[in-house]
């Protein structure tokens, strides 16, 4: 497994393999890395001749400072992870190497990015869309894995490549969960063994909630029971709880059309997400 952490040394690598005729496919992650970030690799593995993971934490996708500094960082123990995968290539670049002197280009999506994540963490979407049109550029990659766990952020990855014209297949995967449904998240980690323990009721009030609706009841009825039992389950301010349309993000009002139940609450000053289909 090759370990780059410069533009110019991923590069020749990725000329080299395609001049060679590989397909490659490409994970961005934050590191910290889980299951759920593995079976992106695996994905990628199972459908390119070459794989690169890229480990970065971008610091313009953090609105806030505290939680960017808190952000785990395991570089030896995910290293660890990828190489039984048979992943290829780790990009490790630093945020110099990212952000060079006078960077000054944003790529940001209009619309999909005004609700639910975009809403709560103005300016994330912005730092997420351009640091993803960077690696796609810099990678090369014919084909990106990206978890459905971050469902508005797969949606807004594939506006930008439709918008730009990036030739690159946006591939999204299921959310990896622990035994307890939990969506497994690198912020987990954070939670002490009593939020951990609450955590888990975030997934069943949510597939309570969408049998609930797809049983009929109001949505407004379904979202404010939602609401008292996360309050009394222990969870701390709930940024969103909302059932939205799976193209658009727009608020559904009904379930004529596809829809998922998206939610974002804290717990212990950690904000989980989660999201399902109905
Ligand atoms: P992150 O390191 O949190 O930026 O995530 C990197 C990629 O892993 C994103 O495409 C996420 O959607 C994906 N991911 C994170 N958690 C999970 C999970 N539990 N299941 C599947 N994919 C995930």
């Amino acid at each position: 497994m090759q370990i780059v952490r410069t533009v110019k040394e991923l590069r020749a690598v990725q000329k080299d393999w395609h001049a060679r005729g590989n397909v490659i496919g490409f994970v961005p992650t934050m590191g910290a890395l889980h299951k759920g970030h593995l079976s992106l690799a695996k994905a990628a593995q199972a459908q390119s001749d070459k794989v690169i993971v890229s480990i970065f934490v971008n610091p313009t996708q953090f609105n806030d400072p505290k939680d960017l500094q808190a952000y785990p960082r395991t570089e030896q123990s995910d290293l660890e992870q990828l190489d039984p995968l048979g992943v290829d290539l780790v990009y490790l670049p630093s945020a110099d190497e990212m952000y060079g002197q006078g960077f000054a280009t944003k790529v940001s999506v209009e619309g999909l990015t005004d609700c639910l994540c975009g809403a709560s963490r103005p300016g994330h979407f912005d730092g997420v869309a351009t640091v993803v049109s960077k690696l796609f550029l810099q990678t090369g990659a014919d084909k990106a894995f990206f978890g459905e766990k971050d469902f508005q952020q797969l949606q807004v990855i594939r506006r930008v490549v439709a918008d730009l014209n990036i030739d690159i297949d946006v591939i999204g995967c299921p959310t990896m969960r622990e035994h307890d449904g939990l969506a497994m998240s690198s912020r987990n980690m954070r939670l002490s063994d009593e939020g951990r323990r609450i955590a888990l009721q975030l997934h069943q009030i949510m597939q309570q909630s969408a049998e609930a609706i797809k049983g009929g009841t109001p949505m407004e009825k379904a979202m404010s029971t939602a609401k008292s039992e996360l309050a009394d389950a222990g969870f701390g301010k709930v940024d969103y709880f909302e059932v939205r349309e799976l193209e658009n993000l727009e608020l559904a009002t009904n379930l004529d059309r596809p829809a998922r139940l998206f939610a974002a609450v804290f717990l212990e000053d950690v904000r989980l997400i989660d999201n399902i289909q109905i």
